[in-house]
């Protein structure tokens, strides 16, 4: 009897988990998107359960209606899902295909699984439907990201890599060239500033919209970053030669962009050229060379292309060096001062000197200025080596000052960058205090090319420093955009007539005539004037007499030592 009841709970205790175990599995059937169909070969059972009435609107009883199916695929799909539905007559386990369900326009995987005995004959057939459209979509698009450049549409630089390597390994097979086109936009940065981020944007992209129009499977165009494109090209020749596509630029740049906003923008372009296999011989140098020589480009003066030469490359490479020595430079403070005399042309007094930095490398040899300073300006270098002058000349001065007791003028030059820091007005007005020099005894200069660039932002330091005290001098008038009717509106005392006007005022009459035009008016505008590179006796009397207030140059003066500065002073007052 106790063994009866036993049996009896135990029956009930079975019937329980069974009855837990198919509602666990209902459950899991009815929460899942899937739909399943399940055939027991024994008992020749065909069920749909789960999600089926998602994918078809019948259901299915008997597997020879699993044909069923192949009226709802795609034409190209039924042939592919006939192999897969009947996997077990290949004596297979398991399958999957993806398909397309013509009505409901979705993509489906189908997945059968076939469960064999020890006999390996088929038990159980279990057939599973899962929509994977946005699976598929979201993989398009992370496709997409990994090849397109959201914003224009273009190739992105990856991608555009991978596709120029292949040029370059077809152009190895077939011994033909491959060209690169680098194109940055010139003065993006004030369109981005000016305008705004948004207009900028709007600008790339719809350069980037008219530079598609020139793709094919020749031509490959992708936007780099910001406002750069790259276009490769192969064999670049004919109606797809460099000339021509450049032509095609060209001609469209010279029409305004329109924008969405209504504004119509002009803008330019530079342009570097490199070619497979003269410049380079792989992908990343053959970018890398059209790059640099794009650079080239921008400093002619923008708005021009410019094709790949060796002398670039090298002066390039040149400049690569002095940027790495010059960091060891600033770390060992390589440096040294000379000061080059300025003097009143009426009794040659001397009216003051100009700091002037000087840098000898660790192989002995002496870089000019004119090199290093461009580069450390790019590099943020200036700025201690910037810090650096200011405290030796005043130094100088201070010593020079103490010895002789000669009041005159000390001139610096400072570049934009340093204007701009946030300090910079503390930090000078810190060091005359630390020397004891007055701030009418410093001269800053600076070049037209900051004015233009940052105009609002330096001029209202210039006239915050020439409050204090210092004069302000404008160096190398007449190479830039000069203009005099702009400079009554500067914060300037002084104005220093570039060499290249000194240089050929003996010789050329129309030099003349500007040169002396130029101080008559600067002379009105109440403006101190200073020649630069005097070199001749005559040079200096022709501006004596011209009345040019000062002059400056190896005539009378070379740039020198503080110690050859002494022993000027001594002359003079003595
Ligand atoms: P700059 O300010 O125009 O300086 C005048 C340049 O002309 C100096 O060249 C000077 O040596 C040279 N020079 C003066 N008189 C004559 C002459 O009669 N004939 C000839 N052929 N040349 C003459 P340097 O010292 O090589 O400086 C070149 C440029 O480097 C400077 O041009 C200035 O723009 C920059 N620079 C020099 N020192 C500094 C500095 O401490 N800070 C900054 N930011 N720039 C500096
Ligand atoms: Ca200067
Ligand atoms: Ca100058």
């Amino acid at each position: 009897m106790e063994e009866l009841i036993y049996q009896v709970d135990l029956l009930s205790a079975m019937n329980r988990k069974l009855s837990r175990d198919e509602k666990m599995l209902r459950l899991i059937c009815e929460t899942s998107n899937n739909g399943i169909l399940y055939y027991n070969y024994e008992e020749d059972r065909v069920q749909t359960i789960a999600n089926w009435s998602y994918f078809f609107p019948f259901t299915i009883t008997d597997l020879k209606d699993l044909t069923k199916l192949y009226e709802c695929v795609e034409d190209k799909d039924i042939i592919p899902l006939q192999k897969v539905l009947f996997i077990e007559e290949q004596g297979l386990k398991s399958r999957s295909i993806e398909v397309k369900l013509k009505d409901k326009r979705i993509c489906i995987e189908v997945e059968v699984n076939i469960v064999y005995d020890s006999m390996h004959h088929p038990t159980d057939k279990i057939i599973r439907f899962k929509d994977v459209t946005k699976f598929n979509s979201q993989n398009d698009e992370l496709t997409y990201m990994a090849y397109y450049d959201l914003l224009t549409g273009l190739y992105n630089r990856n991608y555009f890599v991978r596709l120029l390597g292949e040029f370059v390994r077809r152009a190895q097979d077939e011994n033909e060239t491959v060209a690169v086109m680098f194109i940055d936009l010139d003065d993006f940065r004030r369109i981005n500033d000016g305008m705004g981020i948004i207009v900028g944007d709007e600008l790339v992209q719809v350069v980037g919209q008219f530079l598609l129009e020139l793709m094919n499977d020749n031509i490959i165009v992708s936007h780099f970053n910001s406002d750069i494109y790259c276009i490769g090209i192969y064999c670049p020749c004919g109606a797809r030669s460099v000339e021509t596509i450049y032509r095609i630029i060209r001609e469209r740049f010279k029409k305004p962009f329109l924008l969405t906003g209504g504004q119509e923008i002009y803008i330019t372009a530079s342009v570097g050229v490199a070619e497979y296999p003269e410049a380079a011989t792989t992908t990343l140098e053959l970018i890398n060379c059209a790059e640099i020589v794009m650079f080239k480009a921008k400093s002619l003066g923008k708005d021009k292309i410019q094709y790949f030469d060796g002398a670039i490359l090298d002066d390039f490479l040149n400049n690569v060096s002095i940027e790495n020595k010059l960091k060891d430079a600033v770390f060992e403070q390589n440096f040294t001062m000379n000061f080059q005399p300025q003097f009143r042309t009426s009794d040659r007094a001397l009216r003051g000197v100009e700091a002037l930095i000087r840098w000898k490398d660790d192989n002995g040899k002496m870089i000019s200025p004119a090199v290093f300073i461009p580069i450390a300006e790019k590099n943020g270098a200036i700025i201690p080596i910037g810090t650096w002058v200011i405290e030796e000349s005043l130094k100088a001065y201070a010593e020079w000052k103490r010895k002789y007791n000669y009041s005159m003028i000390m001139s610096l030059n400072i570049s934009a960058i340093q204007y701009k820091q946030a300090d910079f007005i503390d930090n000078v007005l810190s060091l005359l205090k630390k020397y004891d020099i007055s701030p009418n005894e410093i001269e800053l200069e600076i070049t037209e090319s900051i004015l233009i660039d940052d105009f609002q932002e330096i001029t209202e330091k210039l006239v915050k420093l020439r409050d204090i005290g210092m004069k302000i001098s404008l160096d190398d008038f007449g190479t830039g955009y000069s203009s005099l009717s702009y400079l009554k509106g500067l914060p300037i005392d002084t104005l220093k007539i570039d060499k290249s006007f000194i240089d050929t005022v003996i010789s050329d009459e129309n030099t003349q005539i500007i040169t002396e035009s130029i101080i008559y008016m600067v002379k009105k505008l109440g403006f101190e004037t200073i020649a630069e590179g005097v070199e001749t006796e005559e040079q200096f009397r022709y501006l004596n007499e011209i009345d040019c207030d000062n002059i400056q140059g190896f005539y009378l003066g070379k740039p020198m030592p503080s110690k050859e500065i002494e022993n000027l002073l001594a002359n003079m007052t003595a």
